[in-house]
C-alpha cells in the first residue's frame, strides 16, 4: 500500500475528521494533510543539501506526526524521541543523527542542531505558501524511519526501517483479527510511546484505515481516575497495548463491555501474554476479539498472528504466538545453523520482506544479526532474534529470551516457565522472576507477585506445578509490577 496516498485520500473524503487526539490537541485529517505537505515544503527549501533522517522529539503530541509525514514527503526519514527517555540517551541519539535540524516539539538542550520548536512548526504550517506532495518522498528502499533500542553494549541500536517495509507490514496489519472493512473510520488506542515500535500498529493502520487515534498520554495512564476517563470518553474500538497494560487497565471492574461497548479488538504485542489475561479478558469482553502477535522492531512491529478464542485461553498453555504474516516464514534453528523440524526448540529466525536493513551507522552489529539468503530461488533477508521457540504445524511457539535462560544449581530453568505457572495460582495478577547474582553465578531466585489473594501459600501452591529447584526462595508482594517506558514489566527496577 502506498500509506501517503491513503492519507491524502482521508483528508479529500473525509476532510474534518479527527485524524489524531492527546487530550484538547487534536487534528483532522485535513490539517495533516495540508500541514505536513507545507512543512515538508519548508524543510526541503531550508535543508536542500542534507537528507539524513531527523529526531522528532516530544510526547504523544499530533503535530509529532505532522512531522513525521513532513519529513517523509521531503525525503527524509524520521526518529522520534520520547521525552521519557533519558538525556544521555537522547544526546547519543542525536550525535549518532547527521541532520542538521531537530524537531524539538519539548524543550531539549545542550545538542548543536538547529532546534524547530513546537510554536515554529505551528507557525510555519499556517504561514508556509508552498506545498509539497509526494513528488519528494521516500523510495521504497530508503528509510522510512528509524527506532532505537537497547543494545546488550550499552549503545543503543537504531533499526532502520524502509518504506517498502512498513509498506509490507501495513498491508498486512491492516487485515489483523478483523478484515480492513471493519477497521474502516474506527477509534484506535495507542499507548506506547512513538519512540516504541508498538505505537506503529496503531498509528499506521489506524491511518491506513482513516481512523481517529486516541493517544493517552503518561500522566494519564499513570492516574487511575484519569486513565478511566479518557478510555470512556475515546469511545475506542481498537484496543493496542502490551499484555501488561491491558493487566494494569483490568485492575478496575470498571474495565469492561459495559463501560465501553464499543472496544471490538485487542491487538497485542510485545510480551507474552498468558492465558490468565486472556481469559479474564474474554470474561469482560466476551464479544471482542483478541489477537496475539510478535515480532522484534528489527522485522517491523509484529510477523505472526493469532485469534485467541474461548476454547484456546482455557486449552491450550503457553499460548502460541501465531502464524507468519504474508511475505515472512520462520525457520527455527540449532546454534549451528541446522533447520531444526516440528516441536523442537531453538534460535527463532525470521526471514521476509518486513526484515529491517540493518543498524544504523552499525556495520558489525548488523552484519551478526542479520543476513541475506536464499530460500525457493528468491533472495531473502533474514534476522536472529535471539528468542527460543518452536513450530508445530506452521503455529509459533515462543519460549522466551535465550539471555533468560538460567543456570540455578546446575539445572537449566527458564525464568518465563516459572513466571508462567506463578500466574497459573488462585488469584495471581502478574509475576516476575529475577535470578539473584553473586559473582556471575545464580544463587537464588526472587519472585514478584501481584495477586488478590495474599493468602495463598505461594510456595506450597507452586510445589503442585513445578520442581523443588525451579521454585523461587523468596516472593514479594506488590501492588504493581513496575514498568518501562515502553509497557513491559521493568526487570531491572526490580534487580534484573
Ligand atoms: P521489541 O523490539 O521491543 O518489540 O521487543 C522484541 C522482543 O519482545 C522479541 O524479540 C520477544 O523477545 C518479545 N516479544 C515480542 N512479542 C512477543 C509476544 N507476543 N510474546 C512474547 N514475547 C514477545
Amino acid at each position: 500500500m502506498n500509506i501517503l496516498k491513503r492519507i491524502r485520500h482521508y483528508s479529500e473524503v473525509q476532510p474534518e475528521r479527527i485524524a489524531i487526539q492527546s487530550g484538547q490537541e487534536k487534528l483532522t485529517y485535513r490539517e495533516l494533510e495540508q500541514y505536513s505537505s507545507r512543512l515538508a515544503a519548508y524543510i526541503e527549501r531550508h535543508y536542500k543539501n542534507n537528507r539524513s533522517a531527523v529526531a522528532v522529539y516530544g510526547h504523544k503530541d499530533p503535530y509529532m506526526l505532522v512531522c513525521f509525514l513532513a519529513l517523509v514527503k521531503s525525503g527524509r526519514g524520521y526518529c522520534p524521541i520520547d521525552v521519557s527517555v533519558p538525556g544521555e540517551r537522547v544526546d547519543m541519539i542525536l550525535k549518532c543523527l547527521d541532520s542538521e535540524v531537530c524537531m524539538a516539539l519539548e524543550p531539549l538542550d545542550g545538542t548543536d542542531k538547529t532546534l524547530l520548536s513546537l510554536e515554529h512548526i505551528k507557525v510555519l504550517v499556517q504561514t508556509e505558501t508552498e506545498e509539497i506532495g509526494e513528488e519528494h518522498a521516500l523510495k521504497g528502499d530508503e528509510v522510512y524511519y528509524m527506532i532505537f533500542t537497547s543494545g546488550s553494549t550499552g549503545v543503543p541500536k537504531g533499526v532502520m526501517i524502509t518504506r517498502d517495509n512498513l509498506e509490507h507490514y501495513l498491508d498486512w496489519s491492516v487485515t489483523l483479527g478483523t478484515d480492513e472493512q471493519h477497521k474502516q473510520g474506527r477509534v484506535f488506542l495507542n499507548q506506547a510511546p512513538f519512540s516504541f515500535d508498538l505505537s506503529v500498529m496503531d498509528l499506521y493502520t489506524c491511518l491506513a484505515c482513516g481512523g481517529t487515534l486516541w493517544t493517552l498520554d503518561k500522566e494519564t495512564q499513570q492516574d487511575y481516575k484519569l486513565l478511566y476517563a479518557s478510555l470512556e470518553q475515546s469511545g475506542i474500538t481498537v484496543f493496542v497495548s502490551t499484555p501488561s497494560f491491558a493487566e494494569v487497565c483490568m485492575s478496575d471492574p470498571v474495565f469492561c463491555a459495559q463501560t465501553l461497548p464499543n472496544l471490538q479488538l485487542f491487538l497485542f504485542c510485545g510480551e507474552t501474554l498468558t492465558n490468565q489475561t486472556a481469559k479474564k479478558l474474554r470474561k469482560r469482553f466476551p464479544e471482542a476479539v483478541i489477537v496475539n502477535t510478535y515480532g522484534p522492531t528489527e522485522s517491523t512491529v509484529a510477523v505472526t498472528e493469532v485469534i485467541v478464542d474461548d476454547r484456546m485461553a482455557e486449552e491450550v498453555s503457553p499460548l502460541p504466538v501465531g502464524r507468519a504474516k504474508p511475505g515472512t516464514r520462520f525457520e527455527i534453528q540449532d546454534e549451528d545453523g541446522k533447520v531444526l523440524p516440528d516441536g523442537e526448540k531453538g534460535e527463532i529466525h525470521i526471514l521476509g520482506n518486513t526484515v529491517s536493513a540493518g543498524y544504523y551507522k552499525n556495520p558489525e552489529g548488523t552484519e551478526k544479526a542479520f543476513y541475506r539468503t536464499e530460500r525457493d530461488g528468491q533472495a531473502v533477508r533474514g534476522y536472529h532474534t535471539g528468542d527460543e521457540g518452536y513450530l508445530l504445524e506452521g503455529m509459533l511457539f515462543y519460549c522466551g529470551r535465550m539471555d533468560l535462560q538460567i543456570k540455578l544449581h546446575g539445572y537449566r530453568i527458564e525464568i518465563e516457565d516459572i513466571e508462567n505457572n506463578i500466574v497459573k495460582l488462585d488469584g495471581v495478577r502478574q509475576a516476575v522472576v529475577i535470578p539473584n547474582i553473586r559473582k556471575g553465578t545464580v544463587k537464588s531466585l526472587t519472585a514478584y507477585v501481584v495477586t488478590e489473594n495474599p493468602d495463598l501459600d505461594l510456595k506450597e501452591a507452586l510445589g503442585a506445578y513445578l520442581p523443588a529447584y525451579m521454585i523461587p526462595k523468596k516472593f514479594v508482594l506488590l501492588d504493581q509490577i513496575p514498568m518501562t517506558n515502553n509497557g513491559k514489566a521493568d526487570r531491572k527496577r526490580l534487580g534484573g
